[in-house]
């Protein structure tokens, strides 16, 4: 009863099946094995394919005329060709196992993957078609966009020109209202130009040496106006791990710091803006550097967060009529993170503020660094005392307020005192006050008082006191 059942499913099933002894001649072929492989009409026991040798279905796999070999094919799902009785052939996965019931006897099962191999022939067609059009698309977008820019580039030359030559106030107002446009036209092209060049893999990095503090001061000094002029407080905090000179493309890492700036400043209105740099890895010559740009602007809802990389994808339709905006900007920041070793991510809450950050990998120039670690801040200070000792030697001592070297120094570790300020490393930042505080013992009573009041509130660990106390100080400090 039991072999009837299975003689059945095997008679009914869908797959090949044939059964064959040590001697690789088959006793049995079922329905499908004898319709496909065209042994259907062959006359007798109703499996036509009974006494032949497997090897005439599978010439590359088994061997021919009763010469023994492995005929479980190593007991692994193969890749076979199947020929049919008239010669023509077809693929096949198959797998052969032995009967664990009748040992020396073997069933092979075989699918038929000729449509599977076509359409797999014929969806590798497709997607190259989409490719190439997708391509040429890509081409002619850059294309125009790259025509776009002279006309653009051509009005805004003359504008400029115009609003040196025109007095009328009205005529002066139009004119810069129309060099506006023009420059954001300008910056719209740019952005699709860059999209398309990513897009098609054909944007390259152009890594150079660079003043890091340099290019963020750059950067700091394009928003701050804008950022002050709505009334926000903005802060930039570099952590002192990050070396002065860093090897990587500039220009980009400027582009993606001015978008998410201007991100934060457009859907801001209350509140800050910070920014802040730290050193998170460092393997042989390259350094990972984490970027945190965060607003208490209004912020982006659940939902919304995983379309915010998307190009041309914004919120929604109500964001970009009040806000503007094409959608490319974190598309093209997202693209040229990864293409820099990469991630950039996204926190928000609707309403209470959204925080982007980004890491880098960039090439480090350790020797503009050194100074930078604390074993070497106390190099830094030893250095300091000897030249205080030698100075007082030569009767030209450095320490001594009003010499250039003094100011110097004094300015460095100034500028070294605010970022710890910034950072709130109260610890690095009193080393720091200390240096200071010996650069301006022979400093006028004011800078003196200035010097106290700022270590007060560096002792208390006050940001705030501390960060208007250090302004004022600056200020009497000025050169
Ligand atoms: P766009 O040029 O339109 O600003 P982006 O790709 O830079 O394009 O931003 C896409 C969308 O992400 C924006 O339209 C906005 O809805 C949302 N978004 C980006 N940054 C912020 C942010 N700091 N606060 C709130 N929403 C933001």
């Amino acid at each position: 009863m039991e072999d009837e059942n299975s003689m059945f499913l095997m008679e009914e099933a869908l797959e090949m099946i044939l059964v064959f002894n040590e001697e690789g001649v088959v006793s049995y072929a079922n329905a499908a094995a004898r319709k496909k492989l065209g042994y259907e009409e062959e006359p007798g026991s109703g499996s036509g394919l009974a006494g032949r040798d497997v090897g005439e279905v599978f010439p590359n796999a088994f061997p021919w005329g009763g010469v023994p070999g492995d005929y479980t094919l190593g007991g692994a799902q193969r890749n076979l060709v199947a020929y049919r009785r008239n010669r023509t052939c077809f693929p096949v996965e198959a797998k052969v196992v032995e009967s664990l019931r009748r040992p020396g006897t073997y069933v092979c099962m075989a699918n038929d993957i000729l449509e599977k191999e076509h359409l797999g022939r014929e969806i590798g067609q497709v997607r190259e078609e989409a490719q190439q059009a997708a391509k040429v698309k890509a081409e002619f977008v850059a294309n125009v966009t790259h025509e776009l820019r002279t006309p653009v580039n051509g009005i805004l030359g003359n504008v400029r020109e115009l609003v040196e030559e025109v007095t009328d106030p009205r005529t002066v107002k139009a004119l810069q209202l129309i060099e506006r446009c023009c420059g954001d036209m300008n910056k719209i092209i740019n952005n699709i130009l860059d999209f398309s060049k990513l897009d098609a893999g054909k944007f390259t990095l152009e890594p150079r040496r660079f003043h890091f503090r340099n290019m963020l001061d750059y950067v700091k000094a394009q928003h701050k106006g804008r950022i002050s002029e709505k009334g926000l407080d903005f802060f930039v905090t570099v952590s002192p791990q990050v070396p002065e000179y860093v090897v990587g493309d500039e220009l980009r890492i400027v582009q993606i710091l001015n978008n998410l700036l201007s991100n934060a400043l457009k859907f801001t209105a209350v509140g800050k803006i910070t920014v802040q740099v730290l050193r998170t890895a460092s393997v042989g010559d390259k350094i990972e550097l984490f970027f945190i740009i965060s607003d208490t602007g209004i912020g982006i809802g659940e939902a919304d967060m995983d379309k915010l990389f998307r190009s041309f994808s914004q919120v929604d339709a109500s964001i970009s009529r009040k806000y503007g905006g094409t959608g490319l900007g974190l598309s093209i920041c997202r693209q040229l993170v990864e293409l820099m070793g990469g991630r950039i991510e996204a926190e928000s809450e609707k309403n209470r503020g959204s925080t982007f950050s980004f890491s880098v990998w960039l090439g480090a120039c350790e020797e503009e660094h050194r100074e930078q670690s604390p074993d070497d801040v106390k190099a830094v200070f030893r250095q300091m005392a000897h030249q205080g000792q030698e100075g007082a030697k030569t009767g030209g001592d450095a320490r001594s307020y009003g010499t250039p070297e003094n100011r110097e120094a004094l300015k460095k570790n100034l500028s070294k005192l605010i970022l710890c300020i910034e950072m709130e490393n109260w610890e690095k930042a009193e080393m720091f006050m200390e240096t200071v505080r010996q650069l301006a013992e022979e400093a006028p009573a004011e800078v003196k008082r200035g010097v106290l009041r700022l270590k007060m509130a560096i002792q208390k660990e006050n940001y705030e006191k501390a960060a208007a106390e250090y302004e004022k100080l600056e200020q009497l400090t000025a050169m």
